[in-house]
C-alpha cells in the first residue's frame, strides 16, 4: 500500500473522474462568494466543499498575519519555534514540553503511534465506522485490525472494545468525537474504559474535533494521562483552527510514550510558517469561540430543518452531521457532485448515511435546498 493510496483522497470514493469534471465546471448559480467574516476562505469559486470536515472560515486573523510574515524565518531551522509551541501547548494541557510531540497533521501522530506500538504479532482494536487512517497505517505494518461496530446509538461500544483487547492488542483507538458519526464518549465512560484496558495496551484517543463538542458530559482524555501512562491523545490544527492545508498536529502523553512516538517522526518536521501560525492561533481564543459559535449555529439550523422535514440524522458534537437519506448514498453523492457540491464519501457500514461537513451558513443552505431536490423528504426514511 502506497502513501498515495492511504490519503484522504483515496478514502473518498467521490473523487473520481466525474469529480475532476465537476472541478472544471463553468460558473454555477450556487457558487458562493466569501462572507464578510471570512475573506478569501469561504469557497470563493468552484464547488462547495463540505466533504473533508474542514473549517470554511480558515485560520484566525492573527494566524494569517503570522503566515504572511513567516518568510522572515525561512532561512532558519524551526527548532526554536517548535520548542516555543511545545511550551505553550504544555501550559495549555497542564503538562511539560516532554509530554508533547508535534507532527505533520495529527495523521502523522497516528502513523508514528502505530509504528511505535504495533508489530505484526499484535492487533489494533477500533470502532467501525471511524477515521480510517489508523487502521490503514496498521495494515502497512502487517497488523490486524479488529473493528467493533458502533452501538445502536452510533456511539463507541466501549464494553465490547474493552473485551476485544487481549495480550495481543498493541493499540485500542478511540475517536472522540467520532468521525463520521459526531458522537461522543463521555468523560465517565472513558475513565471506566481505561480501568478495564490492560496497561500494556496503548489507548490512542483521537480528539481532532475536541473543540466542537458541546455536550457537558464530554471531557478530554488528557486528564487521564498522569494516572495512565498508556493513554495518548492526538489533537490537530486542521479543524477548528482552520489550518488543514498547513499540516500540524500533536500528541500528548507520558514522557517515555511520547519519546517512542517521536522516534518515528522526521526531526524538525513542522515548518516555520505553520509553527508561527499555530502560536498565533493559540493566542486568539476569541476567534476560536467565534468559529465554534458560527459552526454550531449552522449545525443547529440544519438539524432544525431536517427535523421539520421529519428526516433522520445523528445528533453531532462535531463540525459534520450524518443524515440518513433512506437510500444508498453513492448515487446521492454523485448527484450532489453534478450540482458542484462535494459531500462526504460513502461509509460501507452505514450505506444510507450522508456525511456533511458544516460549511458556512450559505453553503449549508445551498446544500439543503439541493437535498430537497435530490432526496425529497417523503422519500427519506422518517426519524
Ligand atoms: N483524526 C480524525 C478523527 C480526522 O477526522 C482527521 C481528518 O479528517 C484526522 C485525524 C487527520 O487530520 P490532520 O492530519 O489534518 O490533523
Amino acid at each position: 500500500m502506497t502513501t498515495a493510496k492511504i490519503s484522504r483522497r483515496h478514502f473518498s470514493s467521490s473523487l473520481t473522474k466525474s469529480l475532476a469534471a465537476a472541478l472544471l465546471l463553468p460558473d454555477r448559480s450556487n457558487r458562493l462568494t466569501a462572507t464578510p467574516n471570512s475573506p478569501g476562505f469561504a469557497s470563493p469559486a468552484g464547488p462547495i466543499r463540505i466533504d473533508f470536515n474542514e473549517n470554511p472560515y480558515g485560520p484566525s486573523p492573527k494566524a494569517r498575519a503570522a503566515i504572511e510574515s513567516s518568510p522572515k524565518a525561512a532561512n532558519r531551522y524551526p527548532d526554536r519555534a517548535a520548542d516555543e509551541l511545545k511550551a505553550v501547548l504544555a501550559k495549555k494541557h497542564n503538562v511539560t514540553p516532554e509530554n508533547i510531540v508535534l507532527g505533520c497533521g495529527s495523521s502523522e501522530i497516528l502513523k508514528a503511534t502505530d509504528a511505535a506500538f504495533l508489530t505484526p504479532e499484535q492487533n489494533l482494536v477500533a470502532p467501525e465506522p471511524t477515521f480510517e487512517a489508523v487502521l490503514q497505517y496498521a495494515r502497512i505494518g502487517q497488523t490486524a485490525g479488529i473493528t467493533i461496530p458502533l452501538d445502536a446509538e452510533h456511539r463507541h461500544n466501549l464494553p465490547r472494545m474493552a473485551a476485544a483487547c487481549t495480550s495481543k492488542t498493541g493499540i485500542v483507538y478511540v475517536c472522540n468525537p467520532n468521525n463520521p458519526t459526531g458522537t461522543i464518549v463521555t468523560r465517565e465512560e472513558m475513565a471506566e474504559f481505561v480501568q478495564k484496558v490492560s496497561p500494556a495496551t496503548l489507548i490512542l484517543v483521537d480528539e481532532a474535533y475536541f473543540e466542537f463538542a458541546g455536550d457537558p458530559r464530554y471531557g478530554t482524555a488528557t486528564e487521564l494521562i498522569a494516572a495512565h501512562p498508556n493513554v495518548v491523545v492526538a489533537r490537530t490544527f486542521s479543524k477548528i483552527y482552520g489550518m488543514a492545508g498547513l499540516r500540524l498536529g500533536y500528541g500528548i502523553g507520558e514522557k517515555r510514550t511520547i519519546g517512542r512516538i517521536a522516534s518515528h517522526l522526521v526531526q524538525d518536521g513542522a515548518n516555520a510558517a505553520v509553527l508561527s501560525a499555530a502560536l498565533a492561533s493559540l493566542d486568539d481564543m476569541e476567534n476560536l469561540a467565534i468559529t465554534k459559535q458560527k459552526i454550531t449555529a449552522t449545525r443547529k439550523w440544519l438539524c432544525a430543518e431536517l427535523a421539520k422535514d421529519n428526516r433522520s440524522f445523528i445528533p453531532s458534537d462535531a463540525n459534520f452531521l450524518m443524515i440518513d437519506v433512506g437510500t444508498d448514498t453513492q448515487p446521492v453523492i454523485d448527484q450532489f457532485r453534478e450540482r458542484s457540491i462535494l459531500v462526504g464519501r460513502r461509509f460501507p457500514s452505514m450505506p444510507t448515511y450522508l456525511r456533511v461537513t458544516i460549511g458556512t451558513q450559505p453553503e449549508i443552505e445551498a446544500f439543503y435546498s439541493a437535498l430537497r431536490q435530490i432526496v425529497p423528504a417523503s422519500a427519506a426514511k422518517a426519524a
